[in-house]
C-alpha cells in the first residue's frame, strides 16, 4: 500500500492559475508594510526589502472552503499585492496537510478513501482561490510529499537532543526551546488544556512534558504509512510546517529572522505556531519569523462558524448559487482581518450593493479624482491592512463620482482595484 501511496504524490500537488497584476507605474511608492505580530504584541513595519519570505499554514483537505479560510488567505494575498505593489518580490509558500487524523477521520465517517477525499477537496479548494482572485503560493506543498524533508528535519532535531521515543512514536521536547511559549502569551494551565483542544495528547503516559509534540507517528492498524529511516509511520502536524517552511524559503544568515511572516487563523497561535517556531529555533538557533500573523475567525448569524455544529458557509456553494466571487471579496475584507466577524445575509447584501455602486460608478464619464482616493487606499492598507477604512474610501468616491465629481482617470483607479485588492470589477 505504501509504495502505491508515494507513487501518487511523487508528482507533488500543484497550485492554482497564476493571477495577473497590472503595473502601478504611476505611483512614486508605498509606505512600508505595518502588520501586527502576535509575539510581540505590537505593529511593526515589515522593513524595506527587495524580496519578502512568507509561510502560511493551508488546510486540512477534508472541508474546504468556508468563509473563515477564504477571509485568512484573503488577507495574506492582500499582504502579497501591497510588497508586490512596492516592487518587491514575495516567496509565498503554502502547505496542505493531506494527510492527518482529521482526514483521515473524515474519510472513514464518510465511507471514503482518504485520498480520494483529499484530491477532491483540494482541487476545490483550488477553483475557490481562482474564483476569489488569490495570488497562489510559489510553492504549494502537501504533507505526504514532503516526507523526506520530515525525516532530515527529525534527524537533526535527533542531533541536538530534542527527539525522544514513546512506544514506537517520536516526540520533540518543547523545553529545550529556552523561549517556548513567548510567542503565545498563554499561562502553563491554558497552554495545557488548548493543546488538548487542538489535537494535542498532554496526558500520554511516557512524555517528558505534557506540552512535547508528536513529530513522527508510527503507523497503527489499518492506517497509511511511509517507509522511511524513522520507522513505518507518518509526519506529525506541526514539523511538516517547520521543514517545508525550512525548505522552500530559504532561509539565510542575512536576515534577522530566518523568515518574515508566519501566517494563520488565530487558531493557530497555540500550539501550532509555537511549536514550529519552536523547532526552527532548536535547529538554527535563530528566531523564526519577524511577525506571526494571525486572522480573527468567521461566525455565522451571530454565532462560531465551526465544523461541530455544522454551520460552516462555503465559498463554493455561494459561487454556485450565484453570488460574484468579488462581493464575497468585498464582504470578508469589509471587517478587520484581526477581529472577529460576523458573516450574514445583510453583509453579504451591503457587500453587493456597495459593489453595485462601485461599478455604476467606474461608467461614468467623468470620475471623481482618483489620486487622492488610491492614496487613502494605500495608506489604509500601509496601517496594518485598515481595510474597513480602504471600504469607506471606495464608497464616498462612488458616490462622489456619481454626483458629478471630476478629474480622475479610470486606468489608474482599476489598475489600483485590481492590483491591490484583488478586485476586478
Ligand atoms: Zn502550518
Amino acid at each position: 500500500m505504501a509504495g502505491l501511496l508515494r507513487k501518487q504524490y511523487d508528482i507533488g500537488v500543484n497550485s492554482w492559475t497564476q493571477v495577473n497584476l497590472p503595473a502601478l507605474t504611476y505611483l512614486k511608492e508605498l509606505p512600508e508594510l505595518a502588520l501586527s505580530d502576535t509575539a510581540s504584541l505590537e505593529i511593526k513595519k515589515l522593513g524595506k526589502k527587495s524580496s519578502y519570505r512568507m509561510y502560511v499554514c493551508g488546510i486540512t483537505p477534508y472541508d474546504s472552503t468556508h468563509l473563515g479560510h477564504a477571509a485568512t488567505y484573503l488577507t495574506f494575498d492582500l499582504i502579497n499585492r501591497y510588497l508586490r505593489a512596492r516592487g518587491s518580490e514575495v516567496n509565498y509558500v503554502q502547505n496542505i496537510t493531506d494527510i492527518d487524523d482529521p482526514l483521515l477521520e473524515r474519510a472513514n465517517r464518510d465511507g471514503v478513501d482518504w485520498r480520494e477525499l483529499a484530491e477532491q477537496q483540494i482541487d476545490l479548494f483550488r477553483a475557490d482561490m481562482v474564483s476569489l482572485r488569490v495570488i497562489p503560493p510559489a510553492h504549494y506543498i502537501g504533507a505526504v510529499e514532503a516526507i523526506p524533508l520530515v525525516v532530515d528535519a527529525v534527524k537533526e532535531l535527533t542531533l541536538k537532543n530534542s527527539i525522544y521515543e514513546v512506544d514506537t512514536d517520536l516526540y520533540f521536547a518543547v523545553r529545550n526551546d529556552s523561549e517556548f511559549g513567548e510567542r503565545s502569551h498563554l499561562s502553563a494551565e491554558e497552554m495545557i488544556s488548548i493543546f488538548s483542544e487542538r489535537g494535542g495528547d498532554p496526558l500520554r503516559q511516557g512524555k517528558l512534558d505534557p506540552l512535547d509534540c508528536l513529530v513522527w507517528m508510527s503507523q497503527r492498524a489499518d492506517e497509511p504509512g511511509w517507509d522511511s529511516s524513522l520507522g513505518k509511520g507518518r509526519p506529525g502536524w506541526h514539523i511538516e510546517c517547520t521543514a517545508i517552511a525550512m525548505k522552500y524559503l530559504e532561509p539565510t544568515s542575512a536576515n534577522e529572522t530566518l523568515i518574515d511572516i508566519q501566517g494563520g487563523g488565530s487558531d493557530l497561535i497555540f500550539p501550532h505556531h509555537e511549536m514550529c517556531a519552536s523547532q526552527a529555533r532548536v535547529l538554527t538557533g535563530r528566531e523564526l519569523a519577524s511577525h506571526y500573523v494571525h486572522t480573527g475567525m468567521i461566525g455565522l448569524d451571530g454565532e462560531k462558524m465551526s465544523k461541530s455544529r455544522g454551520n460552516l458557509v462555503f465559498v463554493s456553494q455561494l459561487v454556485s448559487s450565484g453570488v460574484d466571487p468579488m462581493a464575497i471579496r468585498w464582504a470578508l475584507i469589509s471587517g478587520h482581518y484581526r477581529t472577529e466577524r460576523m458573516w450574514s445575509h445583510e453583509l453579504l447584501g451591503k457587500a453587493q450593493l456597495e459593489i453595485a455602486l462601485l461599478r455604476e460608478a467606474l461608467s461614468k464619464e467623468q470620475l471623481a479624482p482618483t489620486d487622492t482616493l488610491i492614496q487613502s487606499i494605500i495608506n489604509a492598507l500601509s496601517n496594518d491592512l485598515d481595510t474597513p477604512n480602504v471600504i469607506a474610501a471606495l464608497n464616498s468616491w462612488s458616490r462622489e463620482t456619481i454626483n458629478g465629481s471630476s478629474g480622475g482617470e479610470l486606468t489608474e483607479v482599476r489598475a489600483a482595484l485590481d492590483a491591490l485588492l484583488g478586485l476586478r470589477l
